[in-house]
């Protein structure tokens, strides 16, 4: 069956403007050629330290960027050449939460304009029927009714995350791309927030691309992970794969730095040196190469390709290039 969302190659850079007369300095890769599939109902896990370009990567998903290069199809219907008017119809099927459910609703909004905003946008619901929509998400969200006339500064930070998340799954949209959903929330509250997501998914039918910056928080939720760094996907397998063996050393030392109580997971006890580099002018060759344990001469030279390594997983590493099939610059869907 046809994937959801089909990406082949999307880069997303920026021009970097300097000095009195703003010249362009110089390029930041965000995005640097990634290719991936999101399958109808799963939830694709992203992840990677902040930097590495997975708010970016999302963001050009839903052509709230434009990428510099590629293709991106939805249900085969190729994104990159439209206008945002030739956009419109799609976008209440594509919807985006935010990290911060403060800075994204508007505080002087109240929560029934808030959450009826998207009928509003797309002419749907009007009067009465608009207000019974809008209960029945609160509901759904597992938030009061008398919340319609309150303000965004009246709730909590969790009960905020509700508010954005109905606004952005009332059109009951096919793809929602979650950008670090609960990374702002206290501890006590992500479990609610991740439980209410999976929740939803079921009750709508979404697909869902869960951006994070931690292994650790997508585990749960995930069909599948991909791992980014430095603009590229590292690694990308079936979420019971990619915990229990994970072939990149970056995917390695990332759930190493995570203190798990699964003694087989912790054959790699790798601590990350240093910081990611900056994306204005990454490392040569590797570009996990000046932070990798096991880095060799052909490291620093060449860019390891993505390697199939059955079952759907893929990595970026020349270690694994003996166990590889063939190299998979687009990697097979697998789920
Ligand atoms: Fe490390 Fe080399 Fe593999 Fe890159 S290709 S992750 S530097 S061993
Ligand atoms: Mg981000």
């Amino acid at each position: 069956t046809e994937p959801l969302l089909q990406v082949r190659g999307v880069k997303t850079h920026f021009p970097v403007r300097g000095g009195v007369l703003g010249r362009v300095r110089g390029t930041v890769k965000a995005v640097d050629g990634v290719s991936f599939d999101v399958v109808r109902g799963e939830t694709l896990g992203l992840v990677g330290e902040s930097g590495c370009g997975k708010s970016t990567l999302g963001r050009t998903l839903l052509r709230l960027l434009d990428p510099t290069e590629g293709s991106i199809r939805f249900e085969g219907q190729e994104l990159t050449g439209l206008s945002q008017r030739q956009l419109r119809p799609l976008r209440r099927r594509m919807q985006l939460i935010f990290q911060d459910p403060y800075a994204s609703l508007n505080p002087r909004m109240t929560v029934r304009d808030i959450i009826g905003e998207p009928f509003a946008i797309h002419a749907l619901a009007q009067g009465r029927e608009r207000e019974e929509r809008v209960l029945a998400l609160l509901d759904l969200m597992g938030l009061p009714r008398d919340a319609m006339e309150r303000y965004p500064h009246e709730f909590s930070g969790g009960q905020r995350q509700r508010i954005g998340i109905a606004r952005s799954i009332a059109m009951k949209p096919d793809l929602v791309i979650a950008d670090e959903p609960i990374s702002a929330l206290d501890v006590s509250i992500q479990a609610q927030i991740v439980n209410l997501l999976v929740d939803l998914q079921r009750e709508l039918k979404l697909t869902y691309v869960f951006i994070a910056h931690d292994l650790k928080i997508v585990e749960y939720i995930s069909t599948r992970v991909a791992v980014m760094y430095l603009g590229k996907i590292v690694e990308l397998a079936s979420a019971a794969d990619l915990y229990r063996q994970p072939r990149h050393p970056y995917t390695q030392a990332l759930l190493s730095a995570v203190p798990v109580p699964d003694p087989e997971r912790k054959k790699a006890r790798i601590i990350l040196q240093g910081d990611v580099p900056s994306p204005l002018s990454p490392p040569p060759g590797c570009a996990f190469h000046p932070r990798c344990p096991y880095a060799f001469e052909r490291c620093r030279r060449e860019t390891p390709p993505l390697y199939a390594l059955g079952n759907g997983h893929t990595a970026a590493c020349f270690l694994v290039e003996k166990d590889a099939q063939a190299p998979a610059e687009t990697p097979a869907s697998g789920g």
